[in-house]
């Protein structure tokens, strides 16, 4: 049972940036109304549990709090880009590895919803100057996206994501509820190595973490592979990376 947290970016007195018509409504405005329609939509599709977060109450922090505490599997936080009028199309940001996969899928569905231009995934660093680093860094090693599904500042890019609205919502929660519920595979495997460290993500090139090195016939879960990588949970519910090379 996947739950994804939809976090509505911007608040009700700083709603981010204004859409030209035939949007006319701010980020907040807008997202929070393609995430009712995300929830409404989860009813229909099997296991999928969907909460949604404002942070008008307490910031970025406060809803991936929130969003933490209710036990989310992942998160998706909703805006739109803007810059001149002749920019287009769409765009997802993703930080952590586990993030990257998920970005991925969410991206492909926003880009078979809306037709426009696939800009592709990107970190903040690379999408505008590091802006969205501490949203995407609030849910440790749980996978953690923000869209930017079009242009609110190109006329055209407005008039797609209004007339697919509901085909957006539609096709970004199941992206998102399918990716999520692919981690959770009840798959348990053993460490076949004297003493296997964990990374934060699927290379050597990633710092090892603290609840490593695992020990001989240590169970973990699976939960996804990349590569020659698995990323594993133990009993506690901490994440993180091995290479396969040292499971059985
Ligand atoms: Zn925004």
């Amino acid at each position: 049972m996947p739950k994804l947290a939809i976090v509505v970016g911007h608040r009700e007195n700083a709603p981010g940036a204004t859409a030209v018509s035939p949007i006319s409504s701010s980020e907040y405005q807008w997202n929070g109304d393609l995430a009712e329609i995300m929830a409404a939509h989860a009813a229909s599709v099997p296991g999928a549990e969907v909460s949604i977060f404002l942070r008008d109450e307490g910031g970025v922090a406060g809803a991936y709090r929130r969003a933490k505490e209710w036990g989310a599997d992942g998160a998706i936080e909703l805006h739109f880009n803007s810059a001149g009028p002749s920019a287009t199309g769409s765009e997802t940001l993703y930080l952590t590895p586990p993030s990257r996969p998920f970005a991925d899928a969410v991206q492909d569905a926003t880009i078979s919803a809306l037709g426009l231009r696939d800009r592709g995934i990107k970190t903040p660093n690379e999408a505008s100057g590091g802006r969205g680093t501490q949203n995407l860094s609030q849910m440790g090693a749980r996978p953690s996206i923000l869209t930017e599904p079009f242009f609110g500042s190109n006329a055209s890019d407005c008039q797609a994501a209004q007339d697919n609205k509901s085909e957006l919502a539609k096709s970004q929660l199941e992206a998102a509820v399918n990716f999520l519920a692919s981690m959770d595979s009840d798959e348990i495997w053993e460490v076949t190595a004297d003493a296997l460290n964990v990374r934060g993500g699927p290379g050597v090139e990633f710092a090892t973490l603290a609840w490593g090195p695992l020990r001989r016939g240590a169970a973990v879960e699976l939960l996804s592979r990349e590569g020659d990588w698995a990323m594993i949970s133990n009993s506690s519910g901490q994440r993180g990376y091995v290479h396969t090379a040292f499971l059985a």
